[in-house]
């Protein structure tokens, strides 16, 4: 049964990450969980449901992307929120995601988390195309797989100016949604 959730979520991350690509929002049933118990929180339902460690930190290595600023920046956006979240890996700390570029052009995301593997891949075949995306577009795509490492879902219903909320957009600061979907989902920690 583990092995079957796991294998619906590789499905649904990737659904998610199509989203965020060339089509805007795509229609599926697996993105926008909302908690319908608690307004504007989006929490993913299923196991696994973050990267986290057991202390509640989410070590990250983006040494190897060439975003790594950008990065750099959304863990400060995240960790603003509740400080010390994200922490960069190091020799001595086991990391809990790694990020890393791929071109694959015509594969319809420009980012894509694995909860599984603890992996967030970022497209270069679209982010480096910059008469089409604009630098806030990369950070959108970047900070918004940074959330789903936390354990947010999509937020297509919720206040529009959400990271979580799917499409080719600029949102770069926390929501109202996305901030009380960050402390939602640090309970699970
Ligand atoms: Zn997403």
């Amino acid at each position: 049964m583990k092995n079957r959730k796991r294998i619906q979520r590789i499905a649904t991350t990737l659904v998610f990450a199509m989203a965020i690509g060339l089509f805007g929002f795509v229609g599926s049933g697996a993105g926008c969980n909302e908690d319908t118990s608690a307004p504007g929180v989006y929490i993913i339902p299923d196991w696994p449901y973050d990267l986290a460690d057991s202390g509640g930190h989410v070590d990250y290595d983006s040494n190897q992307s060439k975003y790594d600023d950008y990065v750099k920046s959304g863990v400060k956006v995240w960790n603003a929120h509740r400080a010390g979240t994200f922490r960069p890996d190091d020799l001595s700390v086991v990391g809990d995601v790694r990020i890393t570029d791929v071109n694959k052009p015509g594969n319809g995301w420009t980012g894509a988390t694995n909860l599984t593997l603890g992996a967030i891949q970022l497209n270069s075949a679209y982010l480096d195309d910059s008469s089409s995306y604009s630098t806030n577009n990369i950070k959108h795509t970047v900070y918004h797989e940074l959330g789903h490492t936390l354990g947010l879902d999509e937020n297509n219903s919720g206040a529009s100016t959400s990271i979580m909320r799917q499409g080719k957009l600029t949102n770069i600061t926390l929501s109202a949604d996305d901030k009380a979907s960050f402390d939602a989902a640090a309970t699970r920690y």
